[in-house]
């Protein structure tokens, strides 16, 4: 998937060694849906006839449909490797669809939604173990990264247990919330919501002149922090950006449920609307500060 609608710089792109080791063909969503269509990857891949088809994407709001994705692969003799980096916490609690049945080999990191310390992992069709830890090390890497062992083991302990999908189901519930007060509060988000962790604002749907990188930092100064991104068919540079990506597991993690999304979104809204006022600004970081003092983060840790 490029990188301009929602993929992974690891996907090919031209500054990322992957776009300089292989011969990449990229794919993107409809204009109008600002969905992936299948018809589309299936025409691609038809046109293309590639070895491998990458599934999996940083910035995408929707989920993905793993099986015909291997219809597809199937159709042109490829391998499907899926990345799930983004959303490995939500499948393994079961709020989103699981690739393992469909994909030769899945890759993620243990860092994002699976909550865990920085780190990666691929699994994959026993066939192909050899040849993969191989070309690990010697290919890529030298030494394990034996300082995060324990902490993954508590990463993936964690999400098996009962209250992971409880968890995760939340922080579905919160981003569908997030996302529809903000919409009530007069932004489009691209594909109009959100099915998984994440959701994407056009600010340009608002403020013609608001770039995401200038929103990112009134946001800060409100202390709230999001990422500024590039949104599908952006007409600025990545760097400069019409778009903010927010997620909700972080303050998930928290305690904050959907009543809180609602001051979440209109703490957004406020500062936006108010960006030049600094006195408001600092009025909305104040509010930020007492609701984190209410759901406090050791709370989880005890
Ligand atoms: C985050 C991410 C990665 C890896 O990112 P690092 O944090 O840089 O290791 C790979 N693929 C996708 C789709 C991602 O979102």
């Amino acid at each position: 998937m490029s990188l301009d609608q929602g993929g992974h710089l690891t996907h090919g792109a031209n500054v990322n060694f992957s776009g300089n080791l292989y011969n990449i063909e990229a794919y993107g969503v409809n204009a109008e849906t600002e969905r992936i269509d299948m018809k589309e990857i299936a025409r691609l891949a038809e046109q293309y006839r590639p070895k491998l088809i990458v599934v999996g994407a940083t910035a995408y709001p929707r989920h993905f449909d793993f099986a015909a994705w291997r219809q597809v692969a199937d159709s042109v003799g490829a391998y499907l490797l899926a990345d799930i980096a983004h959303i490995a916490g939500l499948i393994a609690g079961g709020v989103h669809p699981d690739p393992a049945p469909y994909a030769d080999v899945i890759t993620t990191t243990t860092h994002k939604t699976l909550r865990g310390p920085r780190g990666a992992m691929i699994m994959c069709r026993a066939e192909y173990a050899d040849k993969i830890d191989r070309a690990v090390f010697p290919g890529l890497q030298g030494g394990p990264f034996l300082h995060t062992i324990a902490a993954r083991a508590v990463a993936f302990k964690e999400a098996s247990e009962p209250d992971f999908k409880v968890y995760q189901a939340q922080i579905v519930k919160n981003a569908k919330a997030l996302a529809a007060r903000l919409i009530e509060n007069g932004f489009r988000l691209v594909s109009g919501g959100t099915d998984n962790h994440l959701m994407l604002m056009d600010l340009t749907s608002k403020y013609e002149k608001l770039s995401g990188r200038q929103a990112a930092d009134h946001l800060e100064d409100a202390g709230i922090i999001v990422n500024k991104n590039t949104i599908p068919f952006d007409k600025r540079k990545p760097r400069t950006t019409s778009g903010l990506r927010l997620g909700t597991p972080m303050i998930t993690t928290r305690g904050m449920k959907e009543d809180e999304m609602v001051q979440v979104a209109d703490f957004i809204t406020e500062t936006l609307e108010n960006r030049q006022k600094a006195a408001i600004k600092r009025q909305v970081r104040e509010k930020v500060k007492e609701l984190c003092a209410q759901f406090p983060i050791y709370e989880y840790l005890e």
